[in-house]
């Protein structure tokens, strides 16, 4: 279907950029911050500046936020751009050094109560006095107010939006911003799909819409406001544009689209029992990555060969505190029970960045610039206590089925030994006490996503059992582009030469020291760059399970001798485009 066609009579088209493809038809479910639970509770005098610092930090996180709304809503028509600019700059206004913002001070300060409290007594104080004003334009801030202190009460509590349980099967989601704890309360069986105006394709959020199978577009211009509850929508995931209230004509078209996508998975479906090898019978490890232990029957049921990467950040997520060791032993226990035999990699917490879990509140303060801060590995070396607890739990579940256990984000050997020491210790305390234990002990490898850690491969490798390579965030701190945010979306580019000689050196040290290498990023799921890889020497690949059957597909038709001669040529070249022309070439060979 030509995605360039003109807007029909009635419709309103969007344009973001492709986060998950695929296409969905539907009613919208637009998120409102809403009715917010608030909780209420006293602060020690002593504590009281500690309150005003938290309130401080979600007031910057707001400002942040409108300020990037604005900038999105820049792009839009002229009278659009103008009215919500001016929306935009009242909510800002508000919480710019105002009677707003000294009054939650004020307030935690002389109440000694938690800022969510202070905030929804100063807003509702503040939104009275608006709607007892006569004129009828001033009464309608009371409105503003309420939304900037719901803005304002979500940072601070990280509420997730509610469960989306309630929505009606098919229902598609628009939303200004969805977090990966947002998506993780995501049912695919009822949400078709989703669409944001802020996120990059590259983020949690997108690989969570991957993982579950449903279309998703992020960073679209204009879409708040631009749709209402209940209209009908189109999300394209696989041009990237939202169709708001499609023309008869129009959604003819896209049902048929749909319907032909849905052929084209069944068909794929076929492959799932056929063995994972090249023309020249080269076997090609394929396994799943689980951000959700839901997802374990569907990886199944796509034929993974067992799990490479276990996001364990979903025990964490959309909760008060963090679980305990038993806690996170019994969800382990059950997806080694589930899985039969078959290997789980199990990645250490891998919090910070953009995913934050609400549950580790106390233990990560904000960075100043959090991708490059206490997160993944450094977090944990820093919280030990949480980092044991995480570590007995995957010994005592290995004691069921076999587990590895994967260091996030490493950069130096000297966190490898750090960690080795760590599990040593929990080792010996679960002996002590004659806990069962994986025996032999788990295999412990790193994930290479630091640039450091790839050039250093060769040391790493003399101190980890085994690498897996993660290219979403080995692209993103190469080239220096944040993976989460849409405006840097387009230079996102994992065919940049660095990013691939990266790769490549990683691969050979590995092969070198003749350990086990298997790539988990989302390079992995995309069927375009399974020759490339397979090309520099990579035999296992962990990727979402809805891309399984595709991936293994690609790899039944390449012979492993022509994809080497191809990455060899590729890996000479210096320009992104002219390898992206190669690698394509190549694959229209097929
Ligand atoms: C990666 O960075 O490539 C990776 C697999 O880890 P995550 O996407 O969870 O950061
Ligand atoms: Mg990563």
């Amino acid at each position: 279907m030509k995605t360039d066609r003109g807007t029909r009579k009635g419709e309103r088209i969007f344009a973001g950029v492709i986060g998950a493809a695929g296409v969905a038809i539907g009613p919208a479910h637009v998120c409102e911050a809403g009715a917010l639970q608030v909780p209420e509770y006293s602060i020690a005098k002593n504590k009281t500046n500690l309150e005003i610092e938290r309130f401080r930090a979600a007031l910057q996180r707001s400002q942040k936020q409108l300020t990037k709304l604005k900038t999105k809503s820049q792009a839009l028509r002229d009278a659009a751009a103008e009215e919500i600019g001016y929306l935009l700059d009242a909510h800002l206004l508000m919480l710019t050094g105002s009677r707003l913002v000294r009054g939650v001070e004020e307030t935690i300060a002389a109440k000694r109560i938690n800022a969510e409290a202070a905030v929804l007594s100063v807003i509702s104080e503040v939104a009275r006095g608006f709607e007892s004003l006569p004129d009828p334009y001033m009464a309608a801030r009371a409105d503003d107010v309420r939304e900037v202190g719901a803005r304002l009460i979500r940072n601070l509590t990280e509420t997730p939006f509610q469960g989306f349980s309630h929505l009606q099967p098919g229902t598609i989601i628009i939303a200004e911003e969805l977090s990966p704890a947002d998506a993780a309360l995501i049912d695919p069986d009822t949400v078709a799909a989703f669409a944001t105006v802020l996120g990059g394709a590259e983020g949690h959020t997108a690989i969570m819409a991957r993982s579950f199978g449903i279309p998703a577009v992020f960073g679209v211009t204009g879409l708040l406001g631009g749709v209402k509850t209940g209209e009908t929508v189109i999300v394209d995931g696989t041009s990237g544009r939202i169709i708001v209230a499609p023309a008869g004509p129009t959604l003819t078209e896209y049902e048929a689209r749909r319907q032909a996508l849905e052929r084209e998975r069944r068909q794929l479906g076929r492959l799932i029992n056929l063995p994972s090898e090249t023309v020249d019978q080269t076997q090609i490890g394929l396994q799943a990555n689980l951000e959700l232990p839901r997802e374990v029957d569907s990886a199944l049921a796509m034929g993974a060969e067992g799990i490479g990467l276990l996001r364990t950040e979903f025990m964490f997520m959309n909760r008060d505190a963090p679980p305990d060791e038993d806690e996170q032993y019994e969800s382990l226990a059950a997806l080694v029970a589930a899985m039969g035999g078959r290997p789980i990699t199990v990645r250490t917490l891998d919090v910070g960045g953009e995913k934050l879990a609400y549950s580790l509140g106390q233990h990560i303060v904000e960075s100043v610039n959090p991708a490059l801060g206490l997160r993944a590995i450094r977090l944990s070396l820093k919280q030990k206590k949480l980092f044991e607890a995480q570590l007995a739990a995957i010994l005592r579940a290995g004691a069921h089925g076999p587990l590895r256990i994967l260091l996030p984000l490493i950069a130096n050997t000297g966190e490898i030994r750090q960690v080795r020491e760590i599990l040593a210790r929990v080792v010996r305390r679960l002996k002590k006490h004659k806990v069962a234990i994986a025996d032999p002990l788990p295999p412990l490898g790193v994930m290479i996503e630091v640039p450091g850690a790839a050039l250093a491969a060769d040391a790493m490798a003399a101190h980890a059992d085994f690498f897996a390579i993660g290219t979403n965030d080995l692209t993103m701190y190469t080239l220096a582009i944040d993976r989460a945010d849409e405006q840097v979306a387009h230079l996102y580019n994992p065919l940049h030469p660095g990013v691939l000689r990266l790769i490549q050196f990683a691969v050979q040290a590995g092969m070198r020291a003749r350990i086990p290498v298997s790539v988990c990023g989302e390079m992995a799921g995309d069927s375009r760059y399974t020759a490339l890889l397979l090309g520099l020497g990579v035999r296992d690949l962990s990727m979402a399970s809805p891309c399984l059957a595709r991936v293994k597909q690609r790899i039944r038709q390449i012979d492993i001798a022509a994809a080497s001669m191809r990455a060899e040529i590729i890996m000479s070249q210096a320009d992104a485009g002219r390898i992206a022309a190669l690698l394509d070439d190549f694959n229209a060979l097929a």
